[in-house]
């Protein structure tokens, strides 16, 4: 199996550390040919706006989204999430726009704002797991078909459409290799 870490910005030497901790081959992507070749593909944490926006410049928005709506396993992390989106609290716009779901960016607030915490989610792992979250988004509307993963608070931070996974905290920066187990398991 070969998954595919979006390698323009972000987390992306993380991901790809732990999905090789899994005994799977991890790529970099850089350019549409290359999604022909992967599982499954996450697209890291980082910053929404400069990813979008290189997205769009190496044409790569359209052949990603329709490899995303063709059922390739997709996980977002963080800004990743954002980019998934079907669209973005104070933005008339989107980007891939693939998911149900209504974000909010920069939720909790600055860097400052910056937390770790621990929760129980039983699809993932028999125990809690470590989340870290770094100027993360939340969810503030969710699509009736969109399975809600995890709350925190009032707030939802992890869900699943069909082949899609987003999250709002880093599994990739915590020695915890659940969260990418699971993914692996949508992509086999
Ligand atoms: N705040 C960033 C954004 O809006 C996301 C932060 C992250 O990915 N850690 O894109």
């Amino acid at each position: 199996m070969k998954i595919g870490v979006l390698s323009f910005q972000g987390g992306v030497a993380e991901h790809i550390h732990h999905v090789k901790m899994l005994k799977s081959a991890a790529v970099e992507i850089k350019n549409s040919y290359q999604l022909d070749d992967i599982d499954g593909i996450i697209l890291p944490g980082g910053e929404s706006t400069t990813i979008g926006k290189l997205l769009i410049d190496t044409n790569m928005m359209e052949p990603l989204r329709e490899k995303i709506l063709n059922g390739l396993p997709t996980w977002g992390t963080c800004a990743g999430m954002i980019l998934l989106a079907n669209s973005i609290e104070n933005s008339n716009e989107g980007y891939l726009k693939v998911m149900d779901i209504k974000v909010k960016r920069n939720a909790y607030g600055s860097q400052i704002n910056s937390f770790s915490t621990e929760a129980l989610i039983p699809q993932v792992s028999s125990s809690k797991i470590p989340l870290v979250f770094i100027r993360a988004p939340f969810i503030t509307a969710i699509g009736s078909t969109v399975k809600n993963l995890c709350s925190i608070g009032k707030h939802v931070v992890a869900a699943k459409y069909k082949n899609i996974l987003v999250t709002s905290f880093h599994p990739e920066l915590t020695e915890d290799l659940n969260f990418h187990k699971y993914f692996l398991s949508m992509c086999r």
